[in-house]
């Protein structure tokens, strides 16, 4: 996927007009305040009016310049993707807009669960966005359990998936990591612990300068880890810092998209006994089949029988 510009709008308002604003993009949001960054590389203060939805990271907006650093936000242009997120109140949260590409950040400490790796996939692969996989604190890792790790996630490989072992510590890996974010709009996302803002402030040397900037602008504390953050980085690419979390759960979705989101599955989607076949516990499925003969990964399919079960629980 490219990131093709639209200038169309999102469906819930009205088309722009010339003089609905200057084309921007919101780099950071926080309650009802958008930095938001002018063609001419400005950064201004944003409000947004209350008809129109939410702007998070990554949103394309129309915006109107009220003083010299703050505006209002008249339109938010439609987005290619969006990645999104349940609160816990189980409503759907938009995270970042536009990314081609989600970097998944795994570290041997604090451990991962395969588990939360799988639904980061998913995700991915049902927004149409390309999914890597980081290993951070490969510093870490000896030899042998550098080996064991890499069996375990090749698996990953197998199907396609890019896997980068990093180290912020070593500097490992981390030219690997730029070629990668170079072309796309990429998402950071993980666990915290794992060193996202140490990637961060590894691939992004004059970062400090910036944060600051950006916290005078937007009265935003410099550590306010509830704001995902844009950054361009220096050899091309945009990379949007989501904020840590402990879990990450996907937005609910029928069996019939979720199957979707393993991409391994595909050879064998339509090939069930029964059309509407959920390759739960059902004879003559094609994929529980593959499972068995080793085609697909066990403990893969095992994570998508509990993603199904979790989406069809009340
Ligand atoms: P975040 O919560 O994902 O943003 O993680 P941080 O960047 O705050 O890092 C969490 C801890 O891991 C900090 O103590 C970092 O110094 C440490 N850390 C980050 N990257 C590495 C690495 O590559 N190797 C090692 N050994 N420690 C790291
Ligand atoms: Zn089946």
């Amino acid at each position: 996927m490219g990131s093709r510009r639209k200038s169309a709008i999102a469906a819930n308002s009205p088309p722009p007009k010339a003089t609905d604003g200057q084309p921007g993009q919101v780099l950071a949001h926080h309650g009802q305040t958008s930095l938001v960054e002018a063609e001419n590389g400005d950064i201004v203060r944003c409000s947004t009016r209350r008809s129109l939805p939410r702007t998070v990271s990554g949103d394309r907006v129309l915006w109107q310049a009220s003083s010299p650093r703050e505006g209002v936000i008249t339109a938010v242009l439609e987005r290619d993707t969006v990645l999104s997120r349940p609160d816990q109140n189980n409503r759907v949260r938009p995270v970042a807009a536009n990314i081609d590409q989600i970097v998944v950040v795994i570290a041997s400490k604090p451990s991962f669960e395969y588990g939360m790796l799988d639904r980061y996939l998913v995700a991915a692969e049902l927004i149409g966005a390309q999914p890597v996989i980081v290993v951070n604190k490969s510093d870490m890792l000896d030899h042998d359990s550098r080996s064991k790790l890499e069996e375990r996630l090749q698996v990953y490989q197998r199907i396609g998936y890019a896997l980068l072992f990093t180290s912020t510590r070593s500097t490992d890996g981390l030219r690997d990591l730029h070629q990668q974010l170079k072309t796309h709009t990429s998402v950071l996302v993980g666990q915290s612990g794992v060193g996202k803002s140490s990637l961060i402030q590894s691939l992004l040397p004059e970062l400090d300068i910036r944060t600051g900037s950006l916290s005078q602008v937007t009265g935003l504390g410099r550590h306010t880890t509830t704001v995902a953050m844009l950054y361009h980085l220096p050899d091309g690419g945009d990379l949007i810092d989501s904020p840590g979390v402990r879990d990450f759960n996907l937005v609910k979705v029928p069996a019939a998209e979720l199957e979707h989101g393993f991409r391994e599955f595909r050879p064998y989607l339509g090939q069930c006994r029964f059309h509407n076949c959920r390759h739960v516990s059902e004879p003559g499925c094609a994929i529980q089949t593959a499972a068995r003969e080793g085609q697909i990964s066990e403990r893969r399919l095992e994570n998508y029988c509990k993603l199904v079960s979790s989406m069809t629980a009340p």
